[in-house]
């Protein structure tokens, strides 16, 4: 069975992780691929930074440092601390000296014409991931917030404002312009089943819904689409996925998320939809719009935990296989 999942960072990671334990423990030879969200990707110091994607990588290759939950484990910072010297870089941005080693050969490919898609897959050879990853786009695409202090790349009112200036909209920019990555658009047009990660619906799934021909693909999909909530009880579980989802208008909650994504039966990408058993509130009515709804415990604390969740995922999937 061949598994594709949508979606973005740390979120997308940890559910992935979970989904390729359970793959494991079952001795199947499921395959999982992953799209990946490239609105969070910028320039730095001539550096091309692709934050989902790292944290995708280095969490699958389990050289991610769990403690802090983003970046390289034993990571120092004496690159960054001579850039801070010379002042090319914000104070507020981390970049870790191992980190830095990512950035300059995505660059150094990047500059020497290699698409992202081969950037990605140079980057992934390197340790065995049991999951192949693509990006959503090949074009360049990043995310810019609308503010009433102006415009501003989603990382500078993400990680420099903590997402506390009052964000009016999210824009990428050229994105008309942009198509699905060969590779993505093989991963949903050849899955059997679908998955989106409970990562953020707005900046990490939004960007990849918004590229041109993803939304297509997925209504053409023979394959079940099930997402999984990243909002139980009514809050978000890490991170601030509510200020994005109250910029664009929709609550923080299960089943507004849901029902923002729509049923796939009426326009929208889902069939199926997985919300943590406090919400079990939600199944009623995202069932009467046509979302089978499922209540599971959604934390994804451990390999137990996070391998049933992906268990129960795809059990629902198989339960609305057409
Ligand atoms: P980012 O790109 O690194 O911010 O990560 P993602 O967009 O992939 O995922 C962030 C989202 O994951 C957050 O909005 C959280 O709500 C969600 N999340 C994190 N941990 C868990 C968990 O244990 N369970 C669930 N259901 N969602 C989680
Ligand atoms: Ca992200």
């Amino acid at each position: 069975m061949r598994i594709t999942v949508i979606g973005g960072g740390v979120g997308c990671a940890r559910f992935v992780l979970g989904l390729r334990e359970h793959v494991r423990r079952t001795g199947s030879d499921d395959t999982i691929d992953v799209v990946v969200n490239t609105g969070d990707d910028w320039w730095l110091s001539g550096l091309r930074i692709a934050p989902d994607h790292d944290s995708l990588l280095y969490a699958l290759a389990g050289v991610n440092d769990t403690e802090r939950g983003w970046g390289r484990a034993g990571e120092s910072e004496r690159v960054a601390a001579e850039l801070a010297a010379w002042g090319t870089v914000p104070d507020w941005f981390t970049l870790g000296d191992l980190d830095l080693g990512t950035h300059i050969a995505r660059t150094a490919w990047l500059r020497a014409g290699a698409s992202v898609s081969e950037v990605y897959a140079r980057l992934g050879s390197r340790w065995p991931l049991g999951a192949t990853l693509h990006p959503a786009t090949d074009a360049e695409i990043d995310t810019h917030v609308d503010t009433d202090d102006g415009s501003m790349h989603f990382q500078e009112w993400w990680v420099r404002h903590r997402s506390a200036l009052p964000a009016r909209g999210f824009t990428q920019r050229g994105i008309e312009l942009a198509a699905p990555s060969a590779g993505a658009r093989d991963a949903i047009a050849n899955a059997d089943v679908v998955l989106f990660a409970p990562s953020n619906p707005v900046v990490s799934i939004g960007p990849v819904l918004a590229v041109p021909g993803i939304r297509d693909l997925l209504s053409d999909s023979r394959a079940p689409i099930v997402g999984v909530s990243g909002i139980i009880d009514g809050s978000v579980v890490r991170g601030m996925a509510d200020a994005c989802l109250t910029a664009i208008g929709v609550e923080t909650s299960a089943r507004a998320v849901a029902e923002h994504y729509g049923a796939r039966a009426s326009g929208g990408i889902l069939d199926g939809w997985l919300v943590d058993e406090t919400d079990v509130a939600a199944a009623d009515p995202l069932r009467a719009l046509g979302i089978t709804t499922r209540a599971v415990p959604l934390w994804m604390r451990d390999a137990d935990s996070s391998a049933q969740l992906a268990r129960d995922a795809l059990a629902l999937a198989s339960g609305i296989a057409r």
